[in-house]
């Protein structure tokens, strides 16, 4: 993608979203596309005709092969995502809807983890992410919405380095101790971490997410900034809370007749698609305490709710529609007269039209999520208030109720403190109602889903953030506490991690001010420092050159230095001469620059040189060699490694190192920091894991099972500075 493309307002617009913008039903004449009526489709659309741009989503239908998905005629391009049976059922049914939906609501109880679910999850997101990238080159902005994608930026990104990538999460993000019972986490926060804007609702959510990523992955976080920092990417976290088409709701509020439904009774009203974070059951409890405790309200006022049918195979959302049925029989055979119902419960999906009138000529909203991330339905009944005020009584754990001040507030869970809000929003004089919507009004009709499109996508295009230098606050926190008084055990591999990755192994030099950071902490009587390389000892050995260390060359196969006996892994005698054998059959092939690095019993076959068109083959033929002369062939930096099948790798290394240096009780003498950048640290990573803390250097999108990361060589300069004037301990 050009510059241009990526910073003109104009520029088209990737949407990708579970559901495309309409949906197909199956009749006699083939497919329907019917428009979907959401309120995001109405604000995404005009934008997308305007830029031009892409949406990318499921078509909501499985067909048949006879069945075709119509894309044509719309004014922007769709991109239909094309999902099985069984992958609905995973994917859609599972993992989003029985695994996050729950959990990000904070209903740990209801959330199931199946770990095919998460799989058929991982591979769908990973489509979307390839269809985003096929369908839409031309984007200068990739908007990726909802928990059901939370998987695809981190695909998208590993194809497109450079288009501005957001998200927006539409329901709430848990706190902490919520996310941490997910077990890919991880995964989870990694992804989301390639975009440049995540974006949610309210601050509190973004709060938690900072919090994950900085407890779950280590990643770096300036709470005031909003920052995320993790290996070589800042993430931008913020909160947008979504708003209403504002204008069209008074409109219809302004010509729709009065609703059958409303007849001389005042209205207590309930809209809500039927779903166990809703919190209906507690709501018409506590309509029930109303009429128990203030008689007065009965044969005047009933409650008015609405349900819309939703996710109705899920046996669940059975069981809830059950219990609804079961408390308003309850509650209207306990209170009913011959002329009066205290309940009035509809079980079907009604038009903005209709609705519009029924918030318009209702006394009381009563919207009581358990949980919601924003809820769209408080802020339609403010837009449609346009004759006599009515009055919200808002759940305080909706995401609405951050702004929404001015309406009653109340804990869905108090039974009596929402039957007491409802009566006191009876009771409630003009002056009071009116003056509490007409603020309302104001901030919705200001901050309405036009505005809020806006300022996401300001936010989205405003170009990366600039990451902040690391300071010594930030190892403190990191460090500080962790090496306390104890000895330090630092290990530090070489290239990537010391120095730059170069052409050739020979430019990779230690810089003067590395190599002084390097001395000093070398010096330091309290802190032992080991060089773990790929190179072979000898190499490693000169290129660093200081007195003082212990190397661990070949990935730890030879080790000695300062305070250890020298050490090489036994089987290393039958490798020597096989080495060689293997070196002069690789050097037959080493053809457009490759070449072979010979390391004593192990070797190394460099192809960085080496154009795309014959690297493929010319790599698959060193594989092949390199196996049969009964070697491991393993990926490096643009090169291939020959390693000895001896079942010995980095973290035995260390293992090796420290036993060697502090005995079998290593862990009450010396804190250990390594810090490296390659596949093969990850093998000490793994070992150290709970034993250390662990830094890996560059990307974030390789996955890693260090407890840190650092973005470049930079970074670990200042960290080994920071090291060497670390207070004495008092040992
Ligand atoms: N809605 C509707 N018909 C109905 C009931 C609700 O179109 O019979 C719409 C309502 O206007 C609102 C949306 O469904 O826009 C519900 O959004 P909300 O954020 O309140 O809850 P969600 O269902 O997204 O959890």
């Amino acid at each position: 993608m050009t510059d241009e493309a990526t910073t003109s307002p104009q520029t088209p617009i990737a949407v990708a979203s579970n559901r495309l913008p309409f949906s197909f039903h199956r009749t006699s004449k083939g497919l329907e596309r019917r428009h979907s009526p959401g309120g995001l489709v109405s604000a995404l659309e005009p934008m997308l005709r305007k830029r031009g741009g892409t949406w990318i989503g499921w078509p909501g239908i499985v067909p048949r092969p006879s069945e075709v998905i119509e894309t044509d005629g719309a004014s922007y391009r769709i991109a239909p995502v094309l999902l099985s049976e069984s992958e609905v059922t995973r994917y859609y049914h599972g993992f989003s809807n029985r695994t996050l939906w729950p959990l990000f609501h904070s209903m740990s109880d209801r959330a199931r983890f199946d770990g095919r679910d998460y799989a058929a999850y991982a591979q769908v997101n990973e489509r979307f992410a390839d269809a985003v990238v096929e369908s839409a080159p031309d984007a200068g902005l990739i908007w990726i919405h909802d928990y059901h994608l939370l998987l695809a930026p981190r695909h998208i990104r590993r194809r497109d380095s450079t288009t501005p990538l957001a998200f927006f999460l539409h329901v709430p993000f848990p706190p902490y101790d919520m996310f941490r019972l997910l077990p890919w986490d991880r995964e989870i926060l990694q992804s989301l971490l390639a975009c440049d804007l995540i974006g949610f609702h309210v601050r509190g959510y973004a709060q938690n997410f900072l919090d994950c990523a900085e407890r779950v992955l280590g990643a770096r976080v300036h709470r005031d900034a909003m920052l995320v920092e993790y290996g070589d990417r800042t993430t931008r976290i913020d909160a947008f809370p979504i708003g209403i088409e504002f204008d069209v709701f008074e409109k219809l509020a302004a010509n729709a007749p009065r609703p059958r439904e409303i007849q001389q009774e005042r209205v207590v009203l309930g809209v809500d698609r039927l779903d166990y974070t809703k919190g209906i059951p507690e709501r018409i409890q506590a309509f029930e305490k109303l009429l128990e405790r203030y008689p007065e309200h009965r044969e005047k006022v009933v409650l008015l709710q609405l349900a819309v049918p939703s996710r109705s195979q899920v046996n669940e959302y059975r069981e809830l529609k059950r219990e609804i049925d079961e408390l308003v029989g309850r509650v209207n055979g306990r209170f009913a007269t011959a002329s009066w119902s205290p309940v009035r419960y509809l079980y079907r999906s009604f038009r903005h039209e209709r609705l519009a009138s029924l918030y318009r000529d209702a006394d009381v909203a009563l919207v009581t999520p358990l949980r919601d991330g924003m809820n769209l339905v408080a802020k339609e009944f403010v837009a449609c208030q346009v004759a006599d005020p009515g009055v919200l009584v808002l759940s305080s754990l909706a995401g609405a109720a951050d702004t929404m001040r001015e309406a009653l507030r109340v804990n869905p869970y108090d039974v009596e403190g929402t039957a007491e809000a409802i009566h006191r929003a009876l009771e409630m004089g003009e002056n009071e109602r009116a003056s509490r919507i007409a603020a309302l009004r104001i901030r919705e009709r200001r901050d309405d889903l036009d505005a809020w499109t806006t300022k996401f996508i300001e936010a989205a295009t405003i170009g990366p953030a600039a990451t902040l230098p690391l300071a010594d606050t930030d190892f403190v926190a990191w460090l500080g506490g962790f090496i306390d008084d104890h000895r330090l055990a630092l290990f530090l591999d070489y290239d990537g991690t010391l120095t730059p990755l170069c052409e050739h192994p020979d430019q990779a030099r230690l810089s003067p001010a590395m190599r002084q950071a390097l001395q000093i902490c070398a010096k330091r009587p309290d802190t032992d420092i080991t060089i773990v390389s790929g190179r072979g000892l000898a190499g490693v050995r000169k290129v660093v050159g200081e007195e003082g260390l212990i190397y661990a060359g070949n990935h730890g196969l030879e080790i000695e230095g300062v305070g250890i006996e020298h050490f090489e892994h036994e089987d290393l005698i039958h490798y020597r001469a096989r080495s060689e054998a293997l070196a002069d059959q690789l050097d037959e092939i080493a053809s457009h620059g490759a070449w072979t690095e010979r390391k004593g019993p192990t070797l190394t076959f460099h192809f960085r040189a080496v154009p795309e068109p014959v690297r493929e083959g010319l790599i698959e033929d060193a594989r092949q060699r390199i196996a049969k002369a009964g070697y491991q062939p393993r990926p490096a930096h643009c090169a291939i490694e020959a390693r000895p099948p001896v079942g010995w790798d980095k973290g035995r290394a260390v293992l090796h190192v420290l036993r060697a240096r502090y005995g079998p009780n290593w862990s009450e003498t010396a804190r250990v920091v390594y810090v490296g950048d390659d596949q093969t640290d990850e093998d000490a990573f793994r070992f150290l894991a709970g034993l250390a803390q662990t830094f890996r250097v560059g990307s974030p999108d390789t996955p890693t099972a260090a407890s840190r990361r650092l973005p470049d060589v930079d970074a670990v300069q200042s960290l080994l500075e920071w090291l060497g004037r670390r207070p004495e301990p008092r040992l």
